[in-house]
């Protein structure tokens, strides 16, 4: 596998942003692929080096494999960062990848090929011994095997897209009736928007949290850094994050880490994961739900209670070393919270607002972390992720980092058509968000009892 000099970083946004941080730091030449779009990009700004890899839209330059393999070999990259989102869980790409001679920053195709498809990951948890929601045994192939399955899952149930992510590809039945229909909609659905028709079903647990464990593999060995409670979701969309997951007792703590690394370690995983479950508050079980293959948007949270750099470990494992840590060297310390800058208008029902940014200016201080691509005078693109970046505090307990969030919201000033910033404010002065008493529906719940 040797060394790597040349980084092509494939992502766009905060993440390719963060990526080239990484690389830089560890003398690596960051090499940034951007699209007609993202011309004036911090990341093309931050970077070593750039190449153009095609048009506006996702399908002509980061979705576009022969575009940005011909832009590797012209740039005469040695390894490729796939980010989140795009190709970053495309086992074909990996492979391309891997075939050209180019290290890949992320599990093996067949890795991503096992765990992407959810239906198949769920086999994989399974057997590794993880606990898994009710629900279909594999996907359903019709309405008929749907309701026949639901009847000992139990109403109501989640139709799920197999190749679904980024909170896409879900929909809820109630009774027999809303599944028929339901199973045959989302077929058709998650044909047309991944390629895959492919539906399972699962158990709806009401009023879980969302918990999940970090885990790091060098292809032999892996171990975990621990938890991150991500229930406050819109839309099944993650909009806060905290780690650890305060809700947690040690004891289950332990026992929800340790199926994460059961389960990389069954898989020989290579670099960083994630392992998603919900976990019943009231009863302490956990269920496994999906695996990530890549970096997640919140892994910073991550970083700051760990004193770690995960992408940096990432490149590490991926170049052929073995794991940078023990699992006894990862201490976590203190409590961290993420939020997420959407360049979207909360007082519209979170419509997408692209625009240029007039002025900007970040919270600093203590405690204090600002992962984006935004400046002052940049001009968000239409074509993309919302997201534009994110708010991390770190403080040495729940309590003092939800200080520093107030403290840092109020500092912060963004000048563009609209943000989800104002939307965090109201969240703070919340009692069961104060109290950390929320699931994953309570922000939609509590925006309902708004109007
Ligand atoms: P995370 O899982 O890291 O918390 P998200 O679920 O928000 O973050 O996903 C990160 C990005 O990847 C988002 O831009 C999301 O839209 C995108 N994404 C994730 N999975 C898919 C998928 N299967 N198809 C298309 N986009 C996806
Ligand atoms: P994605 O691939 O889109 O991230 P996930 O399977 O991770 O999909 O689920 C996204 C979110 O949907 C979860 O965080 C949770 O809020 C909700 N969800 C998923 N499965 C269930 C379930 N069985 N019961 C209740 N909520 C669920
Ligand atoms: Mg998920």
């Amino acid at each position: 596998m040797g060394g790597i000099s040349r980084l092509f970083v494939v992502s766009r946004g905060e993440i390719a942003v963060r990526t080239i941080r990484a690389a830089q730091e560890m003398g690596i030449t960051a090499i940034a692929a951007y699209s007609d779009a993202d011309e004036d990009s911090l990341a093309v700004r931050l970077a070593d080096e750039s190449v153009n890899v095609g048009g506006a839209h996702a399908k002509k330059s980061y979705l576009n494999a022969d575009a940005l393999l011909a832009a590797a070999a012209q740039v005469d990259a040695d390894a490729v960062h796939p980010g989140y989102g795009f190709l970053s869980e495309n086992a074909a790409f990996a492979r391309r990848v891997a075939d050209a001679g180019l290290v890949w920053i992320g599990p093996d195709a067949d890795t991503i090929e096992k765990m992407g498809d959810k239906a198949r990951a769920i086999e994989t948890a399974k057997a590794a011994g993880v606990p898994v929601v009710p629900g279909s045994d594999g996907l359903v192939a019709d309405a008929d095997a749907g309701v026949a399955a639901a009847e000992t899952i139990g109403y109501p149930v989640l139709i799920k897209a197999s190749a679904g992510g980024g909170g896409r590809g879900i929909r809820i039945a109630r009774d027999p009736e809303e599944l028929r229909s339901g199973i045959v909609a989302a077929q058709q659905e998650a044909e047309a928007a991944f390629g895959d028709g492919g539906v399972y079903l699962e158990r709806f647990i009401a009023r879980a949290r969302h918990i999940e464990v970090q885990v790091l593999g060098d292809g032999v060995d892996a171990i975990h850094l621990f938890e991150r409670d991500c229930s406050l979701q819109r839309r099944r969309q993650k909009i806060w994050e905290e780690a650890p997951a305060a809700v947690l007792d040690p004891a289950v703590r332990e026992a929800i880490c340790a199926s994460a690394v059961d389960l990389a370690r069954s898989v020989g995983y290579r670099g960083a994961g994630t392992v998603e479950y919900l976990y019943d508050a009231d009863t302490h079980e956990f269920f496994f739900i999906e695996m990530n293959t890549r970096i997640q948007v919140e892994h910073p949270i991550t970083e700051e209670i760990c004193g770690v750099d995960l992408i940096a470990a990432m490149i590490r494992v991926c170049r052929g070393e073995s794991l940078p840590w023990r699992q006894e060297d990862i201490r976590p310390r203190g409590h961290a919270i993420e939020v997420r800058i959407n360049a979207e208008d909360p007082a519209r029902g979170f419509l997408p607002a692209p625009g240029e940014i007039t002025t900007l200016t970040w919270p600093l201080g203590p405690g204090v972390r600002v992962d984006s691509m935004a400046y002052a005078g940049y001009g968000i693109p239409p074509f993309y992720d919302s997201l534009i970046g994110k708010l991390i505090v770190w403080g040495e307990d729940r309590e003092r980092a939800l200080a520093r969030l107030r403290r840092a919201l109020h500092e912060i000033e963004i000048d563009a058509p609209a943000t989800t910033l104002p939307f965090f404010g109201t969240l703070l002065e919340q009692d069961a968000i104060v109290a950390n008493d929320v699931h994953t529906t309570w922000i939609e719940e509590w925006m309902e009892g708004q109007d």
